[in-house]
């Protein structure tokens, strides 16, 4: 690829900004200043110095973030705060995006990216993905409860989900459920068919990527290799 177009992608400004830099000799293939655009640079193979420090070239960014309450988890939002707002800038410029979505005030793993095959892959309900919530109750959760959410719910409009999968914890107002689709609202309605309500909700899990507990509200992580490997 060209040199300008190279420092383009990774966010060096415009076409004609980078031409101005790149005469400034910042950037250096095997040790050689390269001083014009049109010059042409392999960032998988050839030694590249950009600022003196190695470059190491990617296409594709993959994090996880805890959510915080009152930010939306799409990509852009007329009036509210989005997850992408909470990235850095050199995040942002791989153009992430939230692979499912969580209501604005449920809170947790948000998985961000700019693979499109990746997402479709963790979103589709064809592949039966298990995302794994941490939901707090209104009323002390229940045996007949736990028969109807792990038989399947009729929703209030008519649609039918497929069974949940319940863990109980110390705390009968707590539960752990893993669901495998993506529906509208799908654990609070679930909830709801129970005649429960849920008072707090977060997300823990999505298949076998697991919410590092060390970030905190807001905070987001770039996935360890084998994390992404894990999701593939
Ligand atoms: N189910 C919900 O009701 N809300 C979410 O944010 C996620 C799953």
């Amino acid at each position: 690829m060209r040199a300008d177009k190279l420092m383009s992608d990774l966010g060096y400004g415009s076409r004609k900004e980078v031409k101005e830099l790149l005469k400034k000799g910042v950037l250096k293939k095997e040790g050689e200043a390269v001083t014009l655009g049109k010059t042409q640079v392999d960032p998988e193979r050839d030694e590249i110095l950009l600022y003196g420090e190695e470059l190491v070239y990617r296409t594709h960014l993959y994090a996880m973030m805890n959510k915080p309450k009152g930010v939306i988890s799409a990509t852009e939002d007329g009036k509210e705060k989005t997850v992408i707002d909470l990235l850095e800038p050199e995040d942002q410029q791989f153009a992430p995006f939230p692979a499912g979505r969580l209501d604005k005030n449920t809170t947790g793993l948000v998985f961000l990216t700019n693979d499109g095959k990746l997402a479709h892959q963790l979103t589709s309900p064809r592949r039966k993905v298990g995302k794994e919530y941490i939901v707090s109750l209104h009323r002390p959760f229940t045996e007949e409860m736990k028969n109807i959410l792990e038989a399947g719910v009729l929703l209030e409009d008519g649609t039918e989900t497929m069974p949940a999968h319940i863990t109980e914890t110390e705390d009968p107002h707590v539960i752990h459920m893993e669901i495998y689709e993506g529906k509208y609202h799908q654990v609070k309605r679930m909830i709801a068919a129970c005649r429960n309500h849920v008072t707090g909700l977060k997300r823990i899990r999505i298949g076998p990527l697991v919410l590092d507990e060390s970030l905190a509200e807001g905070e987001y992580r770039e996935l360890l290799e084998e994390e992404i490997e894990a999701l593939k």
